[in-house]
C-alpha cells in the first residue's frame, strides 16, 4: 500500500479479545493504565516472562504507544519502533542503541541541529565517546573520517538545518556499513513522504515527532525507527530507561499522523511557491531551496529525492540586513508566527542568530554561511497567497519596526 493509505491505517483497529462483544476500536483510545491485570496469574507469568503477547506494565509497552510505533515502522519500512517522550529523547536512545556492541566514537555531519551538537559535545563527549565532526555533502571527507575515526554510529540529518543540504544518504550507508559501523539517520525534515532512510541502508531513523507527523503545535515527542538487528534493542533498552512518550501525546501524534501526507504535500507546494517569489523579490539576496537548480546538491536531491516534493522549509536571507532589521521585519509579519519549531499547519520563521545558532560566535556563524539576514521559514497550510502577502508587506524595510500589530516579543532560545 502507498505511504498516504498506510498512514490512515497502520496500527489501528486491535481486538481486544477479553473486551464484552470483543469489540474493535475504529480508532486507537488513550490506554492511560500504568499497569494491565489479566484473568489468571499464570497468563500474566507469561507475558511478563514475554512468552506471550500483552501488556503489563506502561513503561515497557502501551497499546497506545504499541499503535503508533507500529504506525511508524510501517510508515518508515522497520521492524520496529519506540515513541519517546522527545526527538531529543529518541536521538539519545538510537545513540546508545547503535553503540551499544560498537566503537564508542561518533562521526556526525556538522550541519546538524544545535541541540543534538549539544548531545555530542556536551553529554556524550564527556562520558568518554568520541565526537568527530564532518562536512557529510563531501564524500571524499566523509570516505577519510570513517577511514581515520573507525566510528561505532554516523549520524546525519537528511535535510540539513538551516542551510537545506542534502548529503548522499546511500553512498554513505554503504561506507558505513562497509566500516561495521551503524548509520543514524535524523528524518525530521524529510518525513516518510519525501525520504525512507532505512530504504538506503540506515539502521536506525529519528523524527521529532514535535514537527510534521503530529502538525500541529501540540505535542513533544520523538520516534525512532529500527532495522531487525535495532529494533528489538530499542524496546528491551526502554524497559530500564522508561523513556516513552505519554499515551496522550501518542494519541495527538498518531491523530496528526493520518493527515500528515496531505499537510505535507500542501505545505511542500507552498514552500515552492514562496521560494520561487522570494527568489525575485528585490530585497532578498540568496534563497535555499532543494528544488532550486543551482541548488548545490542538486544532483544528489535529483537522485534520492525525485517525487516533486522539495520540502516545507525555505531559508532566504535579507538584502545586506543587520540584526535589528530582520527583528523588524519579524515584528512586522502579521500572519507568520515567529516562534522556533516547524512543521506545524501555520507557517512559521525562526531566526537562527538568536535561535538555533545563538551560541555559535558571529564569526562561525559567518563561515558557516549564516549570515545576519538569514531566516528560515516554514510554510504551514494556508493559502499561499496570504502567506506572500504577509511577506511582502514585511519586507518593506523602509516602514520601521512594529508596524501591523504588537511584537510577538518572546523567542525561545532553541
Ligand atoms: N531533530 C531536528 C532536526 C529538530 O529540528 C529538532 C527540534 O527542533 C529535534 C531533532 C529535537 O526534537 P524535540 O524538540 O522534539 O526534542
Amino acid at each position: 500500500m502507498k505511504i498516504e493509505t498506510q498512514a490512515v491505517h497502520a496500527g489501528d483497529r486491535k481486538r481486544n479479545p477479553n473486551s464484552p462483544g470483543a469489540f474493535v476500536p475504529v480508532t486507537t483510545p488513550i490506554y492511560t493504565a500504568a499497569s494491565y491485570a489479566y484473568a489468571s496469574a499464570e497468563k500474566l507469568d507469561r507475558v511478563l516472562g514475554r512468552e506471550e503477547e500483552g501488556f503489563c506494565y506502561s513503561r515497557y509497552d502501551n497499546p497506545t504507544n504499541a499503535a503508533l510505533e507500529e504506525l511508524m515502522a510501517t510508515l518508515e519500512g522497520g521492524q520496529g519502533a519506540l515513541a519517546c517522550s522527545s526527538g531529543m529523547t529518541a536521538l539519545h536512545i538510537a545513540v546508545l542503541a547503535a553503540l551499544t556492541d560498537r566503537r564508542k566514537s561518533i562521526l556526525s555531519a556538522s550541519a546538524i541541529y544545535g541541540a543534538t551538537t549539544s548531545l555530542l559535545t556536551k553529554i556524550l563527549e564527556p562520558l568518554g565517546i568520541e565526537i568527530t565532526f564532518m562536512d557529510a555533502c563531501n564524500l571524499d571527507e566523509v570516505r577519510e573520517k570513517i577511514a581515520d575515526t573507525k566510528p561505532g554510529c554516523v549520524l546525519i540529518e537528511t535535510i540539513s538545518n538551516p542551510l537545506l543540504r542534502v548529503a548522499a544518504l546511500d553512498k554513505i550507508a554503504e561506507l558505513t556499513r562497509a566500516a561495521g559501523a551503524a548509520l543514524l539517520v535524523d528524518n525530521t525534515f524529510a518525513t516518510p513522504l519525501m525520504a525512507r532512510p532505512l530504504e538506503w541502508g540506515a539502521h536506525l531513523v529519528v523524527h521529532s515527532a514535535t514537527k510534521f507527523l503530529a502538525g500541529h503545535g501540540d505535542v513533544l515527542g520523538g520516534v525512532i525507527v529500527g532495522d531487525a538487528e535495532h529494533a528489538e534493542r530499542l524496546k528491551v533498552m526502554n524497559r530500564t530507561l522508561g523513556c516513552s512518550l505519554g499515551p496522550f501525546e501518542a494519541y495527538l501524534t498518531m491523530r496528526g499522523i493520518k493527515t500528515f501526507a496531505l499537510r505535507m504535500e500542501r505545505q511542500c507546494s507552498n514552500a515552492c511557491r514562496i521560494a520561487s517569489w522570494l527568489g525575485s523579490h528585490p530585497r532578498v539576496s540568496r534563497v535555499h531551496y532543494l528544488a532550486d537548480p543551482k541548488h548545490p546538491d542538486a544532483a544528489v536531491i535529483r537522485r534520492l529525492l525525485p517525487n516533486g516534493l522539495y520540502g516545507a522549509i525555505v531559508s532566504f536571507e535579507l538584502k545586506d540586513a543587520s540584526k535589528q532589521d530582520v527583528l523588524n521585519f519579524m515584528d512586522r509579519l502579521k500572519l507568520i508566527v515567529s516562534a522556533t519549531s516547524l512543521g506545524d499547519v501555520h507557517s512559521l520563521l525562526l531566526y537562527p542568530a538568536i535561535s538555533s545558532h545563538r551560541d555559535v560566535a558571529p564569526k562561525q556563524r559567518e563561515r558557516m554561511g549564516i549570515h545576519d539576514g538569514f531566516v528560515r521559514l516554514c510554510a504551514g497550510i494556508e493559502a499561499v497567497d496570504d502567506i506572500i502577502a504577509d511577506l511582502d508587506q514585511a519586507l518593506q524595510m523602509d516602514q520601521g519596526p512594529h508596524l501591523g500589530r504588537a511584537p510577538q516579543g518572546v523567542h525561545s532560545p532553541e
